[in-house]
């Protein structure tokens, strides 16, 4: 059984003070006993506050993305090193909004999930097409490319310590989640395309889903076989919210 995976991503949201009022929250409502792994991903700025916040807790803390290279003379980045020393056990890379606005390609995003891993990050890798390439009938084509940029380069086995995210682009911030059987199918490509390479491993890894997941949607997008939880954006922002989605993977087990 794969354990079930849940992290928000905050994206360019919070401030100190609004930042410890929902970690305490979440601390106070999300439930030591659920068998969920439970991630929070504040901007850079607030990770280690937040860490030290959430320490010995159940809520890890993850960044929202990292730099592929290890140190130097890289202006305004941080490295996978930095992120483990200020606490975090987690990096989402290849984000739909760092490809798209900050034109992050898929060797890119193999080298930063490569280097996450290095420093012994567990990276969320994000996948997902466009509303064009899903009405043209290439979102399978699009998705593989993406997982294969870092099969080919780092092999099957680096998966074994990742979560894969898939997230079409047309679903993250729009309210229009994809259905629970248009994301089940996608889930399931995945796996089957990480079988061809080795079975046991794509039985094991946790394939989330995300794109305007919601207390509402959550259970019904939890109850596919292949859906091991949510990469979650704006509810993630609410304490309530995000419990009620937390609860739906707990559900599932
Ligand atoms: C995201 O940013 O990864 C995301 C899925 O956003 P939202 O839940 O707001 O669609």
């Amino acid at each position: 059984m794969r354990r079930p995976f849940v992290a928000g991503n905050w994206k360019m949201h919070g401030s100190r003070a609004a930042n410890e009022t929902l970690l305490a929250e979440l601390e106070r409502r999300l439930k030591p006993e659920w068998p969920v792994e439970m991630v929070v991903c504040p901007p850079f700025v607030y990770l280690a506050d937040a860490a030290r916040q959430l320490e010995g807790g159940r809520v890890g803390v993850g960044a929202q993305d990292v730099c592929a290279e290890p140190v130097g003379a890289f202006t305004g980045q941080v490295s996978a090193a930095m992120l483990v020393d200020v606490g975090c056990r987690y990096a989402i890379v290849g984000h739909s909004e760092r490809r798209r606005l900050y034109h992050e390609d898929d060797a890119l995003v193999a080298r930063k999930f490569a280097a996450a891993q290095r420093a012994g990050l567990v990276p969320v890798l994000c996948l997902g097409e466009t509303l064009e390439e899903r009405e043209a009938g290439a979102t399978e084509a699009v998705v593989a490319r993406q997982l294969d940029a870092v099969l080919s380069i780092h092999g099957a086995e680096s998966l074994s310590k990742a979560v894969l995210a898939y997230e079409p682009v047309w679903a993250i911030g729009t309210g229009r989640n994809a259905s629970p059987q248009q994301a089940q199918d996608v889930h399931a490509f995945l796996r089957r395309r990480m079988a061809a390479q080795d079975a046991t491993l794509a039985g094991q890894v946790r394939i989330v889903y995300g794109g305007s997941v919601k207390a509402g949607n959550a259970a019904e997008l939890f109850a596919m076989p292949d859906v091991d939880g949510g990469l979650v954006g704006g509810a993630s922002l609410s304490a309530d919210e995000f419990q009620q989605i937390c609860a739906a993977a707990a559900a599932r087990t």
